[in-house]
């Protein structure tokens, strides 16, 4: 039997399932951004030009997230830049947006032996990565330096569809890209509100990969919001929603895939 016979299609998660994240990581990304702005409207600090944007995103985020409607990262940055007295707010904002993009593909470091094992998958599936990211320049940056752009058939990132998983729109889109019925894909995320919860209503099957690394100040924040919105859906019986297996990390996938072959 071919590793082909269960599933069509393998769809991942990037952050904590593709490449590791957390706080460190998205610091990075936010001080690239801060100190851009920082520099054009001295002598705001780097400091307090983050103080603000936070501000902001909070507010986008209740607004938005709830909802499950991606945040447009470009207007909350042109909003930041065009509140803190920027000459040329909508210049300022557009390079603050490259800065934290090019900023963010650093920061993502793919673990060794994972692009070989994405490379034999593409032989036996069509892959795909599906990411929640209010911004998808950084993201397909990487993607494209360490050589996944082309073993992947499908990248779908929130921050182009307008919603944010666990919305059916987004595993829409990566269907539609892979053209597969949902059954035949398999996901594998590590977020139960996002990826777990978004695979059962999409009718995918869903691998966990667990712990998840990032856990805190990420996870908590966009988490909640999210949460929010599950309780808010009184008929939908989502905390029934399971992975079928739960692997330490990717890189376990390949084996149990093969497992699976074997056990038929
Ligand atoms: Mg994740």
């Amino acid at each position: 039997m071919s590793s082909s016979a269960r599933y069509d299609a393998i769809v991942f998660d990037l952050l904590d399932t593709l490449y590791p994240w957390g706080p460190d990581r998205y610091s990075q990304a936010l001080d690239a951004l801060c100190d851009t702005v920082a520099k054009a409207c001295a002598p705001v600090t780097s400091e307090e030009v983050k103080a603000v944007y936070v501000d902001i995103r909070t507010r986008y985020s209740a607004e938005n997230l709830s909802r499950l409607v991606e945040n447009d990262f470009p207007a909350f940055v042109l909003e930041l830049t065009a509140s803190l007295g920027a000459r040329e707010p909508g210049e300022l904002a557009r390079e603050g947006v490259r800065a934290y993009n090019s900023a963010f593909a650093a920061a993502l470091e793919l673990p060794g032996g994972v692009f070989d094992m994405l490379r034999r998958l593409s032989t036996s599936f069509n892959l795909g990565v599906l990411s929640n990211y209010p911004t998808s320049g950084g993201i397909r940056q990487a993607l494209q330096r360490d050589g996944l752009a082309n073993v992947l058939k499908a990248i779908v990132v929130s921050a182009e569809v307008g919603y944010i998983k666990p919305h059916p729109a987004m595993f829409r889109a990566v269907r539609g890209e892979l053209g597969c019925p949902p059954d035949r894909v398999l996901f594998v995320g590590d977020t139960f509100e996002s990826d777990v919860v978004g695979a059962w209503l999409a009718g995918m099957p869903c691998v966990r990969i667990t712990p998840s690394a990032s856990g805190v100040e990420q996870g908590q924040f966009f988490n909640g919001h999210i949460r929010k919105w599950l309780e808010s859906q009184t008929d939908l019986k989502w905390r029934d929603a399971k992975p079928i297996v739960e692997l330490e990390n990717v890189a376990q996938l390949e084996r149990w895939l093969e497992k699976l072959n074997v056990e038929g």
